[in-house]
C-alpha cells in the first residue's frame, strides 16, 4: 500500500475548505490532516478537529524537537504546521492524507512526497472576487481582509509549482474536477 497524500493549497477565500470538505464526505479513504497552529480558535473551531491549538511557546518547542514535517509562519506571529505524528496516524489506518495548507507548505510537501503526492492549487477567478468572498464570510475584520488579499496576490504566483490548477469560478464544476482528480490518483 503506497503512502499517498493529496495537497490542497490556495489563497484564503478561494473555496479550498469547501472543496476539501466535499471530498472528505464523498471519499471514505481520505482523511484530513489536522494541523497544529499557534493562533487562537475562531468561531466554532474545536481543538483536535479543526486544528491542534498550541501556545507560541509550545509550538516553538515542538519545532526545536523536530516534531514537524513542515511548518510556516503563515501570518506574522501565527505558526501553522503538520505534525509527523499526524501523518503517521493517518497512514497507519491505510488512508490517503488530505492537506489544507498554505502555498509554501504545499510546495514543500510536494517536494517531500514526490510522485506519492498530488498537489492541487485552487485559484479564485480574480482578486476582486476573492475580496467579495472574504467580506461575505464575515469572519475577518476589514484590516484582516486587506492583509489576506495582499497575500493572495503573492500566493497566486506559486500556482505553476502544483500538479493541477482548479479555477474555482463555478463551485459545482470545481467540485467535479476535484473528484475526478482524486479518483484518478486513488486508482493510480
Ligand atoms: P486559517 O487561519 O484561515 O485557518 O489558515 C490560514 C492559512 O494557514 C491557510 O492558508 C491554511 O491553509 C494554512 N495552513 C493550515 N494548516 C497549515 C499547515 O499545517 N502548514 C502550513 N504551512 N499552512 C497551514
Amino acid at each position: 500500500m503506497k503512502k499517498k497524500v493529496i495537497i490542497f493549497s490556495a489563497p484564503s477565500g478561494a473555496g479550498k475548505s469547501t472543496i476539501v470538505g466535499h471530498l472528505l464526505k464523498k471519499f471514505p479513504f481520505l482523511e484530513f490532516s489536522v494541523s497544529a497552529t499557534s493562533r487562537k480558535p475562531r468561531g466554532e473551531e474545536i481543538d483536535g478537529k479543526h486544528y491542534y491549538f498550541f501556545s507560541t511557546d509550545q509550538f516553538e518547542s515542538k519545532i526545536r524537537n523536530g516534531e514537524f514535517v513542515e511548518y510556516e509562519e503563515v501570518y506574522a506571529g501565527s505558526y501553522y504546521g503538520t505534525l509527523k505524528s499526524e501523518v503517521e496516524r493517518i497512514w497507519d489506518k491505510g488512508n490517503i492524507i488530505i492537506f489544507d495548507i498554505d502555498v509554501k507548505g504545499g510546495v514543500n510537501l510536494k517536494r517531500l512526497y514526490g510522485a506519492n503526492a498530488m498537489a492541487i492549487f485552487i485559484q479564485p477567478p480574480s482578486i476582486e472576487e476573492l475580496r467579495n468572498r472574504l467580506v461575505g464570510r464575515g469572519t475577518d475584520s476589514a484590516e484582516a481582509i486587506e492583509r489576506r488579499v495582499a497575500k493572495a496576490a503573492e500566493e497566486l504566483t506559486y500556482a505553476d509549482k502544483f500538479d493541477k490548477i482548479i479555477v474555482n469560478d463555478k463551485l459545482e464544476l470545481a467540485l467535479k474536477e476535484a473528484e475526478d482528480i482524486v479518483e484518478a490518483f486513488y486508482e493510480d
